[in-house]
């Protein structure tokens, strides 16, 4: 894929509660604004990448792009497990993510339980895959330091010119 590593932010936004949390894997949901920018190349399916909550840490991810069932399967969501044990939810705060690498296309499974066990590999990888130098390098990148000053750019911002200003660096 072309467009990675692909560089986009927004504000978590309220899932469509498919108890991903009960699952102990709760995951972020981005806005249509972010998911309506994805370059046509990024296909359906799992990635690994970086991921940053409002001003915090720079942690490792997983990001499922799928097709969302709330819209009948015609637009597309964005759910990242930011992989970090997090005090309380972070509904409304800015989430930076850098998406690095592909691990799988989307599937479907038998039982909850094969589910679950898929997603603890697809974290597995991640893991192992953004310990590589060429991965780690983008943790440190200008992207994630540049949050703070962006969380306050005004929202009338069109999404296309911040989506250059994201991925123009
Ligand atoms: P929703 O359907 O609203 O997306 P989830 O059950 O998927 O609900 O939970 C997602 C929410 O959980 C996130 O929006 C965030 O506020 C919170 N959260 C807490 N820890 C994490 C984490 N490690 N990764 C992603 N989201 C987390
Ligand atoms: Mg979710």
């Amino acid at each position: 894929m072309r467009s990675l590593p692909y560089f986009c932010r927004g504000e978590v936004i309220r899932g469509f509660g498919r108890g991903s949390k009960e699952l102990g894997i709760p995951t972020a949901n981005f806005p249509d604004s972010v998911v309506d920018n994805l370059p046509a190349d990024i296909s359906t399916g799992i990635y690994y990448g970086w991921a940053c909550v409002g001003n915090g840490d720079v942690c490792k991810m997983v990001m499922s792009i799928g097709w969302n069932p709330y819209y009948k399967n015609t637009k597309k969501s964005m759910e990242t497990h930011v992989i970090h044990q997090f005090k309380e939810d972070f509904y409304g705060e800015n989430l930076s993510v850098v998406m690095v690498g592909y691990i799988r296309p989307e599937r479907t499974y038998d039982s909850l339980e094969a589910l679950i066990a898929a997603i603890n590999n697809d974290i597995e990888e991640a893991k192992a895959k953004l310990d590589l130098p060429e991965h780690s390098k983008l943790k440190e990148d200008n992207f994630f330091t540049s949050a703070a000053s962006s969380s306050s750019v005004s929202p009338t911002t069109s999404a296309s010119t911040s989506q250059s200003i994201m991925n123009g660096h």
